[in-house]
């Protein structure tokens, strides 16, 4: 064990502030809830405090962003819209080390996926859609689609500035104006993104960020000003948004949790399919809605798959997120890591077999050591159950038809892997497979011109791609 400080210049190159204020109306200032403290997850020290919005703040906020869709944001051609949603994607290029710093510092993620992942894909997912601001005749719906309005985004804390990108882009580009509520525990890249907002020189009013918790969401979701909903967050927290608004006529798109199973036949390129299982459970700590979390492994290649998965386990680097060679970084947050240590315990008093990685795991922070269960049967709570965390349950199959059974069995549907040599399998498997994403022979790869978003529990709506502009269109 050991413990680390990240080093002082990284607060530098982060540009982080000893505080941060909400977005509203094209202007930083102080809200009216009580202020909250962002802490490192990797060494539990604070890195900043917060302002917060209250429930006039979300008003004045919601009313800045109807007037701005109505008088300006509405009216601007298209092609006009693109200039400042191209002007956002290149300034988040420009300030890419110092997003990717501050990303790594506030969610524990490690540096060279905020980096390599985050970041550039943010950045990507804007100029993939200043591309579709001009071209809305053109994309199937029929000349002239209107914008819905007001867009009322929450998001969560595992992808903090993907996330809003994910949910800002899109609105933009077809001339609706946001208020985002980013997750109370990584609210400075969207703060951040707000900068590069009024940097780009968007009208006020266009985007609002309102930090807080729960209730801040609840009154922007809820608010009779906001048209379109967007929520990404637990399944829980998406159904009672879904009740809440019933009867409200407001159009609402949901992205929520997720129980993958990544299905790897004998006929698999087997050293290759142990990476992409790797990279599906272990990227991000697993704080992956899509997260490969169920394996399912033929019978006969069983044992020999699970022998090369720790092999290859015990070889991650978990540890100070700011250093290039970790490969797993911090939990999020305490209540996360009691969350993941709670259903391990299930798992083994269940009966499956735990075997953890003997990487040292730093004393301070929220860390948790990368762990497989085998042995696992569809019963177990850590096969049902989405662990957001570092934690595999590896299940066995015999026929392809007991494979998509099991992989099917599950209230989720938001994505799967399949590994197999034989291209009619992987077709056959994912015409099967009640899942939004079926990657074959590769893992956790997200495009911004393709459609995301799950079937049943895992949500409705896709993000991304040209499905995706339909979430935030009249057509
Ligand atoms: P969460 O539901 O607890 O919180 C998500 C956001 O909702 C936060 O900003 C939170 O403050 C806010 N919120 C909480 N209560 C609210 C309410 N009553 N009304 C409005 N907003 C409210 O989820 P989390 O723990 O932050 O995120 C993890 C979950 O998100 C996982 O289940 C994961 O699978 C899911 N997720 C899904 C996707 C996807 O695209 N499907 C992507 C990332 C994460």
């Amino acid at each position: 064990t050991w413990e680390y400080a990240p080093a002082p210049e990284s607060r530098d190159i982060a540009n982080l502030k000893p505080g941060y204020r909400m977005f509203l109306d094209g202007e930083f200032v102080e809200g009216g809830g009580e202020p909250l403290k962002s802490i490192n997850p990797a060494t539990e020290e604070v890195l900043a405090e917060v302002s917060t919005a209250d429930r006039d703040d979300v008003d004045r906020a919601v009313k800045a962003a109807g007037r701005a869709q109505e008088r300006v944001w509405g009216p601007m051609p298209g092609a006009e819209r693109a200039k400042y949603v191209y002007r956002i994607a290149r300034l988040i290029a420009e300030r890419a080390r110092e997003l990717a710093v501050l990303e790594s510092l506030d969610n524990g993620k490690p540096i060279r996926e905020s980096r390599d992942v985050d970041v550039p894909t943010a950045s990507a997912h804007f100029f993939h859609h200043a591309g579709w601001a001009d071209k809305l005749d053109f994309a199937g719906y029929g000349p002239d689609p209107r914008p819905l309005g007001v867009a009322g985004q929450v998001i969560p804390w595992n992808f903090p500035l993907l996330m809003a990108a994910w949910k800002i882009a899109p609105a933009l580009a077809c001339g609706n104006t946001v208020v985002l509520k980013p997750a109370e525990t990584t609210p400075l890249t969207a703060l951040v993104l707000a900068e590069i907002i009024q940097q780009a020189e968007l009208p006020p009013g266009v985007v609002n960020v309102l930090p807080g918790a729960g209730d801040v969401g609840a009154a922007v979701v809820g608010h009779p000003g906001v048209h379109k909903v967007a929520f990404t967050g637990s399944t829980d927290v998406g159904k009672s948004i879904q009740r809440s608004l019933a009867g409200s006529g407001k159009k609402l798109t949901l992205e929520l949790g997720g129980k993958a199973a990544n299905v790897v036949f004998d006929d698999a390129p087997l050293d290759q399919a142990v990476e992409g299982i790797v990279n599906g459970i272990f990227f991000n700590q697993g704080h992956v809605c899509c997260a490969g979390s169920r394996l399912l492994v033929q019978e006969s290649v069983a044992e020999e798959v699970l022998e090369k998965l720790h092999k290859r386990v015990a070889t991650l680097r978990v540890g100070d997120p700011l250093d290039k060679n970790t490969d797993v970084g911090a939990i999020n947050s305490r209540e996360q890591l009691t969350k993941i240590q709670e259903l391990v315990a299930s798992g083994e008093s269940e009966g499956a077999e735990r075997w953890t990685s003997p990487c040292p795991v730093p004393d301070k922070g929220f860390f948790f050591a990368p762990t497989v269960f085998a042995g696992v049967s569809q019963a177990m709570r850590i096969a049902r159950e989405e662990i957001f965390g570092p934690v595999l349950s590896v299940l066995t199959f015999r026929t392809p038809d007991e494979a998509v059974a099991k992989a099917n069995n599950t209230p989720y549907g938001l994505s799967a892997g399949v590994w197999t040599e034989k291209g009619s399998r992987i077709l056959w498997m994912a015409d099967r497979l009640r899942a939004g994403v079926v990657w074959a022979n590769t893992f956790n790869r997200f495009d911004p011109t393709a459609p995301f978003g799950g079937y049943r529990e895992s949500g409705f709506g896709r993000e991304g791609g040209r499905a995706g502009l339909e979430a935030y269109l009249d057509v």
